[in-house]
């Protein structure tokens, strides 16, 4: 699985990085990083990674299931 978020929708709430702190990273400013980026999320994060795209109010976060 991987997934995105991104860099224009994201207004930095923080519910991504809260929620699966071990895929979603926080910059100065509050904002998730890496952002425009695709990530690999490990097997055993993928649930968390999950709930925290949902979480995002600003629908921000593509989940691409493999
Ligand atoms: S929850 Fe959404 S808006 Fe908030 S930091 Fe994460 S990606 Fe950005």
């Amino acid at each position: 699985m991987k997934v995105k978020v991104d860099g224009a929708l994201c207004t930095g709430h923080g519910r991504c990085y809260s929620l699966a702190p071990e895929v979603f990273d926080v910059d100065d400013e509050g904002y998730s990083e890496p952002r425009d980026t695709m990530i690999d999320v490990p097997e055993e994060h993928e649930e968390a990674t999950r709930h925290g795209a949902r979480a995002c109010p600003e629908g921000a976060i593509s989940v691409v299931e493999s």
